[in-house]
């Protein structure tokens, strides 16, 4: 049985590996059509493609774009976007840039704390533009001041711990929008995420339902098997479409792996049509 993989990072932006190795990992998963989701940036799709052809394994360009609503950070994921198309990629340049605008901020807060970084090191260990606060885990791994990402995000980098800075983000109808007008498919990355002050998460994703979104990300390496059923429930009675990936990002969650997240993630191949046939793909 083969299986998708619609959620998957890259050295391009906060993975660890490069295109051409994330496909091999989804060769050897026994994926056979997979999208590169990297967070901002559009650039690893070409890489990605050229390698994936060979094998016969399909590659739906993608990205991830991340928002706010009230207190909660919401992740849009894209699908079939017209991924060179200058207007979408000046929106994204527009995203790193904010990105750039934090990260010296952040480096700022961990050199008060007496650790020894410099915004050069992590630009340097990115090699990309669209860099990320694991970039930053990542450095504070090799120096040794922790021993895992997760400890970086748990001492320094998340939300309320003593390096966070926020970053400038757009809100969710504003991402959907911008993926609507590249020709995309606009998904709800893992719902797990969402938080919600006022209402239900079924609220939310029916406000953004109106606003253009197209799906939601029933499957995902994280989600128990009661809540893959909540939102498969929850696509149903919102009309939206079913994706799902594991969002793979190498080193920075080393337990999870291309194809199969933590070992039990399954997405079905049978998705793909339907999605293609709403982006009008086929
Ligand atoms: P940024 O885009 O710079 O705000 O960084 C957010 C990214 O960091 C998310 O998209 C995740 O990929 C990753 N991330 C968030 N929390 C953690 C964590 N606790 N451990 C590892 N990676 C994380
Ligand atoms: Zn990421
Ligand atoms: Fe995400
Ligand atoms: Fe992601």
């Amino acid at each position: 049985m083969s299986r998708l993989d619609l959620h998957l990072h890259t050295t391009h932006s906060d993975g660890s590996l490069s295109p051409a190795d994330v496909i091999g990992l989804a060769y050897k998963a026994g994926v056979t059509a997979l999208a590169i989701t990297d967070h901002d940036i559009t650039t690893g799709i070409q890489d990605a493609m050229a390698t994936a052809e060979p094998l016969g394994i399909e590659v739906i360009p993608g990205v991830e774009i991340s928002s706010q609503q009230g207190e909660s950070e919401i992740h849009i994921l894209g699908y079939f976007i017209d991924w060179q198309e200058v207007e979408f990629n000046a929106r994204l340049a527009a995203l790193r840039a904010s990105r750039h605008r934090r990260n010296p901020l952040i480096i700022e807060q961990l050199q008060a704390l007496g650790i020894d970084i410099t915004y050069a090191e992590v630009r340097t260990l990115a090699g990309t533009d669209s860099v990320g606060r694991p970039h930053i885990a990542r450095v504070l791994m090799e120096k040794g001041v922790v021993t895992s990402a997760k400890e970086a995000f748990d001492r320094y980098l998340a939300q309320g711990k003593p390096a966070y800075i926020p970053r400038e983000l757009p809100s969710p109808v504003e991402a959907i929008q911008w993926i609507r007008a590249a020709k995309g498919l606009a998904v709800l990355a893992h719902p797990t995420w969402v938080k919600t002050t006022e209402g239900t998460l079924t609220d939310v994703v029916r406000l953004l339902k109106a606003a253009g979104l197209d799906g939601v990300e029933v499957h995902y390496s994280t989600h128990t098997a009661r809540q893959t059923r909540e939102y498969l429930s929850l696509a149903k009675q919102v009309n939206l479409l079913v994706t799902g990936g594991s969002d793979f990002h190498g080193l920075t969650k080393p337990d999870i792996e291309v194809g199969i997240g933590k070992g039990t993630l399954h997405v079905p191949d049978s998705l793909l049509l339907t999605l293609k046939q709403a982006a009008g793909r086929l």
